[in-house]
């Protein structure tokens, strides 16, 4: 069987870099991103009838993993990054096939002249990722009432708190009255699913984590259980598309 697949959309998403973004979908509500579909398939009867689904699931390619020879077991996040799983046991990007699969929200559909945006809300995906195929997310099959979910029952708890410094909530003011969204749920959302390394987040340290996120660099601090954003640096010559 000779298959050849071809990406039929592109994800120009809030994170443009995997440093800081969410595990799992749902876990950053406020995270968006637009699908674009590329030619030939940004035709709009494509996608006629999906506006009547709330989620879809998005199959992609983790086109920014390294690639290195796959290995039967990884060592998942969630188990600390020092206890291996079967790879076909996890949710990892380190696989055969770099292929990832995610259910999102579906906010609208926006259909003009010869292009095709889908507005996506909760994502896990970074900026620029090639999209393989969509499907509407089926309740009555997909939502599985009583599932066990292995080695993460449920979504990983946090016992942090995000606070803003005086800086910060300055510049968060001023990018909303140049007209952008409200910053602040967006990155509280995602700084609560500590997106430290699990070394880091065991020992206790001092130095100054940054994420790019839209057209900022977000710095923070931890301190115990309390993470500190400390400013938003406005990233220079930004070119590439953004989700509104
Ligand atoms: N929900 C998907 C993805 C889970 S892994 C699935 O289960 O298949 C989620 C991680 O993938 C994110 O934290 C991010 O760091 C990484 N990621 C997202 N898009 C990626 C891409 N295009 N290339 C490489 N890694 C990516």
């Amino acid at each position: 069987m000779d298959i050849r697949l071809k990406p039929i959309g592109v994800v120009h998403s809030c994170f443009k870099e995997k440093f800081g973004i969410p595990r799992q979908p749902g876990l950053v509500p406020d995270a968006r991103a637009d699908l674009e579909l590329l030619p030939p398939f940004n035709r709009q009867e494509a996608v006629r009838g999906i506006e009547a689904f709330s989620h879809l699931w998005i199959i992609f390619l983790f086109h920014a993993a390294a690639r290195e020879d796959w290995k039967p077991t990884v060592r998942p996040p969630r188990l600390g990054g020092n206890r291996r799983i079967g790879v076909f046991a996890s949710r990892s990007m380190f696989r055969p096939n770099p292929v990832g699969m995610s259910a999102v929200a579906l906010e609208s559909v926006d259909c003009s002249a010869d292009a095709v945006r889908l507005k996506l809300k909760g994502i896990d995906i970074l900026d620029g990722t090639p999209v393989l195929d969509i499907k509407p997310y089926l309740p009555y099959a997909d939502a599985i009432a009583g599932a066990a979910g292995g080695f993460a029952p449920d979504a990983p708890p946090t016992s942090l708190e995000v606070e803003f410094s005086p800086e910060a909530c300055r510049q968060c003011r001023e990018r909303q009255q140049a007209g952008h969204r409200d910053l602040k749920p967006l990155i509280t959302q995602i700084l609560r699913t500590d997106p430290r390394p699990a070394y880091h987040a065991r020992v206790s340290s001092q130095r100054t984590f940054g994420m790019k996120l839209l057209d900022v660099d977000v710095q923070w601090r931890v301190a115990g259980n309390k993470i500190t954003v400390e400013a938003l640096v406005p990233k220079p010559n930004q070119s590439t598309q953004n989700p509104d």
